[in-house]
């Protein structure tokens, strides 16, 4: 029988230590106020978010148009996603009427058929899933599920799982492998680990099916993703995306064949860490051996001694071995929380409790740097060196800023750095010991 090692349930745990105690309370008590109002834009001085304005939009309760980039629901996900573990905590209950609120709106914004997003609903209703490889919907089901699930461990109450249910549902009816379906698959992986975790917590097997399906489906030729941007013709939402090959988004071959972690490297830790949980859940032996052969690379060949992957400013991705230069990087933080997602999964998988050195060194490093003490000011990208004079717009540290940001208009970051701080906050609780409805 495998040795496993099982993360602690949610809000099983207190954490006393006087450096992450610190950071557990900042989260509760100044960052889910603070990131509350920056969603509202309500931050003098800060970029702008949008995010519940397009959700207010979408609901039909104001006129207006979707601003903000293609994905900016998944700066309210995470914001819940976040109070969630909050609340499990024993923190932010000041917080839940906000956030029972907050839902309401989302299941107003939440189409009959399940379908939810902002942009495709207010903006192109007839464009849905005509562009997996940019459009983030697939990305944004996943962070919604992650929220829904959290919420509902936290709280007991059901409405944030129905809504993500209702649209994985649609998802599922979406696609597959069977013929009528669609035989794509997420641009952006995301909704995959999510799907596994909605599986451990509603028990519903084809949700864990639908994660398998993406993943296996991936690498599959002909290529769907690529066929896709040919068929646009250089009409891309994103403009660097000019530049798009068929790594950058883990798509050269099947999964279960990669050897060398490659291309966007927040796509990449997150495609790994659902690798990681199928290989658990379906006992596979193929895809356990590809994950130790990723992380080996990612930690021995293309990782910071901070922690930080991704050596390339350009298309924020991984380069070749040993390529880790100290000031051009970027260095996600997104990135370094996904390798600690990965890591910590490889713990648990395998039973290696050294998985968790790779955790506790992007924690005490990107990931904390990340975020100031005050929780008011956030790092998007993480250099080991800063010449401050030389962030300049067309200059190749262009993509570094010299301190910490209010916050960023492409939703990302920010709100994802609340979450490491919470032991269940990772991963979800595994089979063996999952909670039954
Ligand atoms: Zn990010």
């Amino acid at each position: 029988m495998r040795t496993s090692i099982v993360p602690t349930s949610v809000g099983k745990t207190k954490i006393t230590d006087p450096l992450f105690g610190a950071y557990v309370q900042m989260v509760a008590h100044q960052v889910i106020p603070y990131q509350w109002e920056a969603i509202n834009d309500r931050i003098p001085d800060a970029e702008k978010a949008y995010c519940i304005e397009n959700f207010r939009v979408a609901a039909g309760l104001q006129k207006g148009v979707h601003r903000g980039a293609i994905f900016q629901d998944t700066d309210l996900y995470k914001w819940l996603e976040a109070v969630a573990f909050c609340i499990a905590y024993g923190e932010s209950e000041e917080f839940r009427p906000i956030a029972d609120e907050v839902i309401d709106l989302i299941a107003q914004a939440q189409e009959p058929d399940g379908y939810l997003n902002t942009y495709f609903t207010i903006e192109c209703p007839d464009k849905k899933w005509t562009n997996l490889t940019e459009g983030h919907e697939l990305y944004g089901c996943g962070h919604l599920i992650e929220a829904a699930v959290a919420y509902y461990q936290a709280t007991g109450t059901r409405k944030l799982l129905d809504v993500a249910c209702k649209f994985a549902d649609l998802v599922d009816r979406t696609f597959g492998a069977e013929d009528g379906k669609c035989h794509g698959y997420p641009g952006h992986q995301e909704i995959e680990l999510a799907l596994v975790k909605l599986y451990r917590v509603t028990g519903e097997k084809r949700y864990l099916s639908l994660a398998n399906y993406f993943i296996r489906q991936r690498g599959s030729k002909p290529n769907y993703l690529l066929e896709e941007m040919a068929g646009r013709k250089g009409n891309n939402v994103f403009p660097e995306f000019a530049e798009y090959d068929d790594k950058y988004a883990q798509i050269h071959c099947h999964p279960v064949d990669q050897t060398t972690a490659v291309g966007h490297a927040v796509r990449a830790v997150y495609m790994y860490s659902a690798m990681a949980d199928l290989a658990m859940e379906y006992e596979d032996a193929d895809l356990q051996k590809a994950c130790e052969t990723l992380y080996h690379n990612i930690v021995d060949k293309r990782m910071y001694l901070t922690g930080g992957i991704g050596s390339s400013g350009k298309l924020e991705r991984f380069t070749t071995d040993y390529d880790l230069p100290n000031d051009r990087m970027y260095c996600e933080s997104c990135a370094s929380v996904g390798l600690m997602m990965f890591s910590q999964r490889m713990a648990s998988l395998t039973g290696n409790a050294g998985y968790y050195d790779t955790v506790e060194r992007a924690l005490c490093n990107t990931v904390l740097a990340g975020i100031s003490k005050d929780a008011d000011r956030y790092f998007y990208v993480n250099p080991l060196e800063v010449w401050p004079d030389n962030c300049l717009p067309s200059t190749s540290m262009s993509h570094v800023k010299p301190v910490r940001q209010k916050w960023f208009a492409c939703a990302c970051c920010p709100p994802t750095l609340p979450e490491p701080w919470h032991p269940w906050a990772s991963t979800s609780t595994p089979r063996a010991t999952r909670r039954c409805m």
